[in-house]
């Protein structure tokens, strides 16, 4: 095969009639995306349920092999990858960001393929004997946002390939080329009609959620469209997982050392520029180092370079688009009109090119203000004082999301028992986000339902038999 550089890699996906694709950080073109419609959708459904049979029949450490060369694949041709993302999505390619994201989406691959996931007694009493496995579910539909394009991608193909399923994958329309991308290198060495995508736009991912050949939906995105696609499953009764939007509080104790943990809470929330779901988003501290832990925070984020993705220097990049930039924008002016003290960004130079938001801290903000109740999504923290422990426990449970939190702590006892109190589906101790293919990740509440990642996950792309007698 033909050495796959930028140029060629991108040549091989777009489509010179296609929807222009513009760099955020510069407005400059990228690329052209195929317009795929709803035909489209249902000729790759088809081939998804020509082939399920045939992948079926593998066994699971044929398939496993096939997911180890496509990290392989992947590892191949890491930069020319990290490039492309970096110039769709806006994220600089050192940091956590496009560099990071490739490597993520081959060692997610790897694990996947590591674990092992036997059948389970579930009872052997003399009398009777009872076993569970996990069958395919069939074809899956993958459906994904723009933040972290590839890694999603990974998260939901991945188990899905193992577990026998076939998958068809419908990218977000604002980072599609990165995702035609990453599945044109695994289809490299996936067997033909195993993994296709289908680049189209809202409709796509609505035709994919009623579709009846469809037999589960992995979703990531939006809480509003998660709702969407469980009213538009119910006529098929599909299996959703479904990881929605977080609003992701960390409570800081009064025992820590503001200056030794002010790296590990700025990344927990500027990973990504915050565009993560699980990233930290609102910030509870309390009175005795408040000022403190500001100070510690604003001398962290003076020192982060934020600029254009492809300059080696920089580590926070713009917002992936214009949207975005608005719900921002919009959150720390409602913050600033409202008396909130802004200790660092929150002005914007609208003259600029690109979707750049400066990196914002905002403190002495109410509880109730839009910037802290409402999910953000950018480089914007708000820093929440609090006196009563418990109120700010409270406070942090009293939104409808659910999926991350932290507590940061110098005594890990204390720390445990406050997570316990804690509603979210992971609570972090002393760092924000740190997730890992080993160990299952997903929401309660509004930020959605089901297992991402090690045997859980594994087990939410099958579908469970007993065999008992
Ligand atoms: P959406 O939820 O609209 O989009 C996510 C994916 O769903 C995209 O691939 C989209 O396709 C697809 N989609 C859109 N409509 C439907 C539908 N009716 N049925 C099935 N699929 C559909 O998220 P946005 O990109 O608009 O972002 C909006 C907000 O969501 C952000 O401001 C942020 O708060 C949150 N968000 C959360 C993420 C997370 O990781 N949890 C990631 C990204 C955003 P298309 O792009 O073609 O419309």
């Amino acid at each position: 095969m033909t050495e796959l550089t930028f140029d060629n890699l991108l040549a091989a996906i777009e489509d010179s009639n296609g929807r222009e694709i513009l760099n955020p950080a510069t407005g400059e073109l990228v690329g052209r995306a195929p317009r795929h419609t709803v035909s489209d959708l249902n000729d790759a459904v088809q081939r998804a349920v020509d082939s399920q049979q045939g992948w079926a029949a593998l066994t699971d450490e044929e398939r496993c092999h096939y997911l180890f060369k496509a990290a392989d694949a992947i590892a191949a041709v890491a930069e020319p990858l990290a490039q492309l993302l970096s110039r769709e999505q806006g994220k600089p390619l050192n940091g956590p960001n496009a560099r990071f994201e490739v490597g993520a989406c081959t060692a997610w691959l790897q694990a996947t393929a590591s674990f092992e996931l036997k059948e389970e007694t579930l009872v052997d009493d003399g009398e009777k004997h009872a076993v569970i496995n996990y069958r395919p579910i069939g074809v899956v539909g993958a459906i994904g946002p723009w933040n972290w394009p590839m890694m999603i991608t990974i998260w939901q193909v991945a188990p899905a390939l193992r577990m026998g399923n076939t998958v068809v994958v419908k990218p977000s329309e604002y980072t599609p080329l990165s995702v035609l991308a990453l599945v044109y290198v695994l289809n490299t060495v996936l067997p033909e009609g195993v993994l296709t995508i289908v680049s189209g736009e809202g409709d796509v991912g609505a035709a994919l959620s009623t579709h009846e050949d469809i037999g589960k939906i992995m979703f990531t995105g939006s809480t509003a469209t998660g709702k969407k696609i469980i009213e538009a499953s119910a006529d098929t009764i599909k299996r959703l997982t479904l990881e929605l939007g977080g609003n992701d509080a960390g409570i800081v104790l009064d025992d820590v050392d503001p200056t030794a943990i002010a790296e590990d809470l700025f990344w927990g929330a500027f990973i990504n520029t915050g565009q993560t779901c699980a990233a930290l988003k609102r910030l509870y501290v309390p009175d005795a180092i408040y000022d403190e832990v500001c100070a510690a925070l604003v001398a962290v984020a003076e020192n982060m370079p934020m600029g254009v993705g492809l300059d080696e220097h920089n580590v926070l990049g713009p917002l992936q688009n214009k949207a975005q930039f608005d719900i921002v924008d919009r959150l720390v002016t409602a913050a600033k009109d409202s008396g909130a003290r802004v200790l660092t960004g929150g002005d914007p130079d609208r003259d600029a090119p690109g979707y750049f938001y400066p990196t914002t801290l905002v403190a002495d903000i109410d509880l109730d203000n839009p910037l802290v109740v409402e999910e953000q999504f950018g480089p914007v923290l708000p820093i929440i004082r609090y006196t009563d422990l418990d109120d700010a426990i409270a406070h942090a449970n009293s939104l409808d999301y659910g999926l991350g939190a932290s507590v940061w702590s110098s005594d890990r006892e204390r720390a445990v028992n406050v997570a316990a109190g804690i509603e979210a589906g992971t609570v972090w101790i002393n760092n924000h986000g740190g997730i890992d293919p080993r160990i299952p990740f997903g929401g309660i509440k509004g930020s959605g339902f089901g297992l991402e990642f090690g045997v859980e996950g594994l087990k939410a792309l099958g579908v469970p038999q007993v065999i008992s007698g």
